[in-house]
């Protein structure tokens, strides 16, 4: 698939690890966004010209096409954000700030990007909401039924929100949503459930409706689309009861000197203008995705993650952090070479041309968790080969000979 991302034609010594952080762009994408450019530019919703109803078309059926993808009942239901961090804070202000009161109990993960905590904090700060995390174990997984024991009867009914990643940006562990969602909804079948679907969407199928989550936030970048652009999936009757928090063209039903109403969703969730081509090449992106299909792609991947484990596995004074098994993660290794400080490893790295991340991930509490400064991180996707890993296995031994280890 490498012959798909130009990029790589361009930078043929490259060997590309960091798409956790965003992903390369495929052709396709490339083409769909430069062909709405050249032929099909306007701005959507206003125009009653062909340019601009074509425009708004493309874009509603990007809507629907997204909606599907991720087996929302309606299309209504997808709002566009500019990704993960505008998803989540959407969340944060729109429902929790309005439904939430002080001493509800909203319950995190230690393993959150911090796009998960931060936006948690200002809700707390401005009404005194609880905040709890739940612990990793030893073999990285999230201890959930902690709050069996955590929450007492009266505390169950403060519970209000769980919102945790589907998908570790460090760990690469995948958290099973299909045990964890039935068993909060039994702790208070009033729960909401948030999922920050960031590195989940881009690797596996996710059907929101038999999940049965509330709200599911992922980002465009990360799974071959262009930046920028976001989602926001929640069930209609929520979008229909939260309050917009961008205010202005768009959005609106009626607006007088005095004040104004809203527009139905999505488009209360949606003003000014969109970033219309980030939406279009974000529907590009799923057609390639289709194309290829999850199937395939997982297979792939998995016997990438089982090459790469061995490779980790076979060097001396290597530390991976996360799970073993190919079936409980995606190929996100966060990893040390014995004390060699991450952004060195990095350095080295960069030097043969292997692109790794570097650092604490955005995920500050869980390298307190984890007992480390930060780490380095090679993930894949994909377009990566086995010859990528051997290039890696390659540059960790050069990392080691630099610093003689
Ligand atoms: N959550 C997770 C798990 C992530 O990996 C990221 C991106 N690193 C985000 C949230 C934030 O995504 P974005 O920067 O696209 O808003």
């Amino acid at each position: 698939m490498k012959n798909d991302f130009p990029l790589f034609k361009t930078n043929p010594d490259l060997v590309y690890l960091d798409s956790a952080a965003t992903s390369q762009k495929p052709q396709i994408v490339i083409d769909a966004v430069s062909d709405f450019y050249i032929k099909k530019y306007a701005n959507i919703q206003r125009g009653i010209y062909d340019l601009s109803q074509n425009a708004t078309e493309m874009v509603e059926n990007t809507r629907e096409k997204i909606a599907d993808f991720i087996g929302a009942k309606d299309a209504s239901e997808i709002i566009f954000t500019s990704g993960t961090t505008e998803s989540l804070n959407m969340v944060a202000f729109c429902w929790a700030k309005k439904f939430l009161k002080k001493g509800d109990i909203i319950v995190l993960t230690e393993m959150e990007h911090h796009a998960n905590i931060v936006p948690w904090h200002q809700v707390k700060k401005e009404i005194d909401v609880e905040l709890k995390f739940l612990p990793l174990t030893k073999d990285y997984r999230l201890d959930y039924q902690v709050l069996d024991s955590q929450l007492r009867e009266n505390d169950k009914k403060r519970l209000k929100l769980i919102s945790f990643t589907h998908t570790s940006n460090v760990l690469g562990i995948i958290n099973p949503l299909d045990e964890m969602i039935p068993y909060f909804k039994k702790l208070n079948p009033e729960v909401k459930i948030c999922i920050d679907a960031a590195q989940s969407v881009p690797h596996m199928p996710i059907d929101v409706s038999s999940l049965d989550c509330d709200f599911l936030a992922f980002s465009s970048h990360k799974m071959l689309g262009p930046s920028g652009v976001g989602v926001l999936y929640a069930k209609k009757e929520l979008l229909e009861a939260m309050d917009p928090f961008l205010f202005g063209g768009m959005m609106i039903k009626k607006v007088t000197k005095e004040d104004a109403t809203w527009a139905a969703i999505p488009d209360k969730f949606e003003g000014g203008t969109q970033n219309l081509e980030g939406v279009i090449g974000l529907g590009a992106a799923i057609d390639y995705l289709q194309k290829i299909g999850f199937k395939n792609m997982q297979k792939n991947e998995k016997e990438l993650i089982r090459y790469a484990r061995e490779m980790f596995e076979n060097k001396k004074n290597v530390t991976i952090f996360g799970p073993q098994s190919e079936n409980e993660r995606i190929g996100v290794f966060s990893f040390a070479i014995g004390t060699i400080h991450p952004h060195d490893t990095a350095e080295i790295l960069n030097r043969l041309h292997i692109a790794v991340r570097t650092g604490h991930h955005c995920a500050q509490p869980l390298m307190e968790v984890l007992g480390v400064v930060g780490t380095a991180r090679a993930s894949l996707y994909l377009y990566n080969t086995k010859e990528d890993i051997d290039r890696l296995s390659d540059g960790i031994d050069e990392v080691k000979k630099v610093f003689n280890i």
